[in-house]
Parts: C-alpha cells; structure tokens; sequence
C-alpha cells in the first residue's frame, strides 16, 4: 500500500446518492480502495430526498463530482435524468453507477454482475431453479434480469404488485419466458415457498435500524431453500437467522455489495479495483457499525468466516495478516 495523498486541489470527488445512506460500508470500502491504489479520488455519503433528484443530478455537474452510487430510493427513478444509458441498465431499468464524463452522464447497472459473483462465489447455480424474489424496486430488477438470463424460474412477489408486473412483462419481453407475479403477503408466500429451491429477498425489509423485522415467516421457511438476502447491514438479517435455524442455506448480501463496488471502482478510475482491500474495509467497516452487537457470534453460526480463515475474525481483521487471510470469495472477476 503507498502513502496516502490526502485531499488536494485535484481531488476528484465520488459518492453515494439515497436515503438513508447511514448504514452504508460503501465509503470506507472505496476510499481504502482509492488508497490502496494511491488515486487522488475521495468517496462521501449524500443523503438525497426523493423530491431532491434533480437538483442533485444538477449539482453532479456543476461541482463536476466524477462518480456516484445510486441507492433506495432513486435507482429506476435516476434514470429519466440521464444523458446516456449502458446497454445492460437499459435492459434492467435501473442505475446503480452514474459515471460524469466532462458534464455528460451515464448510467451503469454493477447490482445484476455483483449478484452473479456472491452466487459464484458459493457454488450456486441458478440454471433451471425455481426462485422466489421478493421485490420489484432497483435491486430487484437487476437481479431477476441477472436469474432470468442465467436460465432460472421467477416468482415475484412486492408489496405493490404493479411493480412486480412492470418488472416481469419487461423479463418476459427480453427472455421470451413466464414470469409469476404475486403480491407480498403471507398466503401468496405460503403458495409459492413450498416449490422453490432459492428465495431471495430484494426488499430493505430488515435492513438497519428496522433489524427486528422480516419479509418472511418463520415457519415458511426449511431445509429445502437456499435463502439469499441482499440485505448486508446487519450481515445476518433476522430472515438468514431464521433460515439458517429452519435448516435452510443461507447467504448474506455483504458480497454483492463488495462485487458491485469494485465494478463501479473500475468505470470511475478505469482501474482494477483491489477486492481484498475493499471486502476487508467492508468488513471492518461493518462490524464498527455493530460494536453494540454480538457480531462475532452472529457470523460464527455461518459457514462465511470459517470458509474465509481457520482463525478468529478479529484476528483476520488485524494489519499483520495478509489480504488472503479474509479473502474467501473464489469468483473470478468480470466485467
Ligand atoms: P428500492 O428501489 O427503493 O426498492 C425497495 C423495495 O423494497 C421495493 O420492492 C419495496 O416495495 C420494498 N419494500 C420497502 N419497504 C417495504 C415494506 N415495509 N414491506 C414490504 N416491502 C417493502 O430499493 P433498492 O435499491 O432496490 O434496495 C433494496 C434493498 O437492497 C436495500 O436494503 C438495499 O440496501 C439492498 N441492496 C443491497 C445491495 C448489495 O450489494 N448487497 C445492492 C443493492 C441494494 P414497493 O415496490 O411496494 O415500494
């Protein structure tokens, strides 16, 4: 690692767009990335009300910020505000990476690239599985389009149906398949749960401070299911507590955001993002936000850290260990 600059007359300047935007680890992983890679970039936080999108899009410009995250609630409604769109977040309808190109802006979609590798990553094939989605917002957009283009069955379930009908009509379109759609409730639940062999929640239900709440109940859930919450903060929500009690499989979303993070670092610097610097600052960055819970002891009853290092966690964290100590994801990387 080489010193660090600071901030200087050149600073360019990234950062993440939504609200709420407390909970996120994204600028400690990519300002240890800047670092790492000694950029004379710099990453912040923006809380941007829904009414504000315009006017913050406007403020890109004119204060010639570089980069921006785009997060709940604004990843589909960002859109309409752009000058251009990549292929790919054309296809999904929603941008989670705004790239400002001297004024000019641009949008990306890393969320359905970064779902693929946190399943890689866990020898997850989603070909010819029946999956169950729960949400219809931005993420989950890009991750039905991620499933239905790896070949796998959707249910989609949200609380406000006619999302999920937009989203479904728009994979059928572009896959030529039959995507179910129902609305989120317990009964529907009950229907469709039984015949899936993966569910993933794509709703913030659950999602810091709401931490006590899930989409899901309990007694919905079993050993047939592998159950993927994208949710990352707490890393195990109450839904993958549960799930892993029913003897279900279970995967935090800590890993997309990692992979989706180091696709948005790679088309802001153009460079190659250094993934075990930004998942180990994700990591510490995650477990400062729980300093008041027993995070050790939540991640011990999952296979992650195990798999990532045969010693304690907080060894793992400490400077003296290499990167490899919690470098546990065997993805390759793609863009
Ligand atoms: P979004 O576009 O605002 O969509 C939010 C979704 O959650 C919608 O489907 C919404 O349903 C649903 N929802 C919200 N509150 C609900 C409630 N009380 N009951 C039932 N459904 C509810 O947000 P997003 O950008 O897709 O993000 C969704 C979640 O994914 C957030 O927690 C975000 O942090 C997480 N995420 C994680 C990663 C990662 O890398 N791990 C990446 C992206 C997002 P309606 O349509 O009815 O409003």
């Amino acid at each position: 690692m080489t010193a660090n600059p600071g901030i200087t007359g050149k600073t360019k300047l990234c950062g993440l767009m939504g609200d709420p935007v407390e909970h996120s680890l994204s600028p400690a992983m990519h300002n240890a990335a800047f670092r790492a890679l000694d950029l004379d970039y710099a990453y912040l936080p923006f809380q941007v009300h829904s009414g504000d999108l315009p006017a913050a899009l406007q403020g890109m410009r004119a204060l010639n910020i570089r980069g921006l995250n785009v997060t709940i609630p604004h990843k589909v409604d960002v859109i309409g505000l752009l000058d251009e769109l990549d292929l790919l977040a054309e296809q999904i309808g929603a941008v989670n990476v705004v790239l400002n190109s001297s004024g000019r802006l641009t949008g990306y979609n890393t969320d359905a690239q970064g779902f693929l590798s946190m399943l890689a990553g866990h020898d997850i094939e989603p070909q010819g599985k029946n999956i169950v989605v729960l949400g219809a917002g931005g993420a989950a957009r890009a991750i039905c389009f991620a499933l239905a283009s790896r070949g796998a069955t959707l249910t989609i379930l949200n609380r406000t149906p006619a999302r999920a009908k937009a989203c479904a009509e728009d994979i059928s379109m572009a896959f030529s398949m039959k995507v179910n759609v129902l609305k989120l409730n317990r009964k529907n639940m009950a229907h469709a749960l039984p015949g899936a062999g993966m569910l993933v929640n794509a709703t913030s239900v659950g999602m810091l401070p709401a931490t006590d709440v899930s989409p899901v109940d309990s007694d919905l859930l079993g050993p047939h299911l592998t159950v993927v919450d994208i949710v990352y903060n707490p890393y195990q929500s109450k839904l993958l507590k549960e799930a892993a009690e029913a003897g279900a499989g279970t995967v935090s979303g800590l890993e997309m955001l990692i992979w989706q993070g180091a696709l948005a670092f790679e088309i802001w610097t153009g460079r190659q993002p250094p993934l075990d610097v930004m998942r180990k600052a994700a990591v510490a960055a995650l477990q400062k936000c729980h300093c008041e819970e027993p995070f050790l002891t939540c991640l011990c009853e999952e296979p992650f850290l195990t798999c990532l290092c045969e010693e304690p966690f907080l060894t793992c964290l400490c400077e003296e260990r290499s990167d490899e100590a919690i470098s546990g994801n065997n993805a390759t990387y793609e863009n």
